[in-house]
């Protein structure tokens, strides 16, 4: 089988697979193999030094048969509208599996944000509404952060949008600033999340939480959340985490004999994701290449960083003491891996239900704009974690029922539901 890069070529190709399983109409096929629409446009932005820079920016709604598109806008140098499509896809199916009255769509900009100064980041993401507002909307598309984007940037574009729009619109935008319009327990929600689904993972599996390792590739928002969750709620160890080197170019895994502390790791964290490599020396802790998050002797392993990092060659290097991976990442395992993986039995929860924690508060968020009342934060979780788990039994059920792969039955109880929304609106 040829190596699959192209994130939206993987999408279809896993879906292709599943509605084969399903025998699903071909017209259907043809409707969900593709976005509904997408948008491309160029931002001009001043820079502080007066010049000007157009930036390529997209939108992809893949989905909205069950309610409003909703997915992140990531800000990324090597963001493609294959990337877009594919991430737009995936929350389809994250926002069906959870259950979420939502469709799928996402975001993106070609740019390192690492760039800009901070007036310029404010400039990008107004120019980013102010070419896109009128397709998006508390109604019709609702957007988020995700790789490159941050609550404030989300802050300064629900309020672009709300003069555009001439009222205040909080709802037009998830992921915003607790007392921006934010909901409590969001920058916690997806890491977390994933530890809930793992928590149940591990109960399926008989395993027992407070003697497991967990491997993590990332330090960034799901990963870090995922590594105090495993610590704080499961009891277990985390023997890694993993680094994105800007300037050198290359990945490498931090690792301590003892576990990590990931509290202590985002003390010496930069704001870029860099960490200071001879203060974590000082205290412990190993460097180590990019992969060797991977091939760590570990109960669980969570790829948290980008898609495509669980693939063909890396898979070989999966220690035979791994009994789940946990899919923190959109789309971090391609084909060919996932071909290895179901022979080796290793229990996989796959992306857009173990990272669907991000996705369920942000529809919370919503939800509190819209009635202008706020939770709690425990009451934040509480009704994730109840999301979680009921979403975690869905796909268990479907997956011993068809007797698939986790990602196949996590495909089939999404499918279904947005195919049933189709019908009921009489789409198709
Ligand atoms: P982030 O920007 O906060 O963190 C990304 C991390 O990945 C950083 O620590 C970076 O250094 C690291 N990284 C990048 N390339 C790497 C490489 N080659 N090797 C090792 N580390 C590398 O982003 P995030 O919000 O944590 O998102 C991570 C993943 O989770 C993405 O796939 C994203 O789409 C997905 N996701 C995020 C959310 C959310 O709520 N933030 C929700 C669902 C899914």
């Amino acid at each position: 089988m040829a190596v699959t890069t192209n994130a939206f070529e993987m999408a279809q190709q896993q879906f292709d697979h599943v509605a084969t399983l399903l025998k699903l109409d071909p017209q259907v096929r043809e409707i969900l193999r593709w976005p509904l629409r997408e948008y491309h446009f160029r931002i001009p932005v001043r820079m502080d030094d007066g010049s000007i820079r157009v930036f390529q920016g997209f939108r992809v709604q893949h989905n909205d048969a069950r309610g409003p598109s909703k997915g992140g806008i990531r800000f990324h140098p090597a963001e493609t509208i294959d990337t877009v499509r594919a991430l737009a896809t995936w929350m389809t199916w994250k926002c069906a599996v959870a259950d979420l009255p939502l469709g799928g769509g996402k975001g993106g900009v070609i740019v390192d944000p690492a760039t800009l100064t901070i007036n310029e980041k404010e400039r990008l993401a107004r120019g980013y509404i102010q070419q896109i507002w009128k397709n998006i909307g508390p109604r019709n598309d609702v957007p988020a952060p995700d790789v490159g984007t941050t609550p404030q940037m989300m802050g300064w574009m629900m309020d672009e949008y709300s003069r555009l729009a001439g009222c205040y619109t909080p709802g037009v935008i998830t992921g915003k600033p607790v007392g921006g319009g934010g909901s409590l327990g969001r920058t916690e929600a997806t890491g977390y999340g994933v530890i809930y689904a793992v928590r149940e993972a591990m109960r399926y599996l008989n395993l027992e939480p407070s003697s497991c390792v967990a491997a993590i590739q990332g330090f960034g928002n799901v990963a870090q959340y995922a590594a105090t969750g495993f610590i704080d709620q499961l009891k277990g160890k985390v023997a890694c985490v993993s680094y994105w080197d800007r300037a050198d170019r290359t990945s490498y895994t931090v690792s301590h004999p003892g576990g990590v502390d990931p509290r202590f790791l985002v003390t010496i964290t930069d704001q870029y994701g860099s960490i200071d490599k001879s203060a974590a020396r000082a205290n412990g802790y190993l460097i180590e290449d990019g992969n060797a998050w991977i091939g760590k002797e570990a109960d669980v392993l969570i790829p948290a960083a980008l898609e495509g990092q669980i693939n063909a060659e890396t898979v070989k290097l999966v220690n035979e003491r791994v009994k789940i991976i946990a899919e923190g990442a959109n789309g971090p395992t391609t084909p060919e891996a996932d071909e290895a993986l179901k022979d080796s039995g290793i229990f996989l929860l796959p992306d857009f239900l173990c990272n669907a924690g991000g996705v369920t508060v942000s529809y919370f968020e919503s939800v509190q704009n819209d009635m202008n009342f706020y939770w709690t934060r425990d009451e934040v979780l509480q009704r994730l974690d109840t999301r979680m788990t009921i979403a975690f039994e869905g796909v268990l059920e479907m997956a011993l029922q068809e007797k698939v792969y986790m990602r196949d039955a996590a495909y089939m109880v999404a499918i279904a539901r947005v195919v049933k929304a189709m019908e009921l609106r009489g789409w198709i």
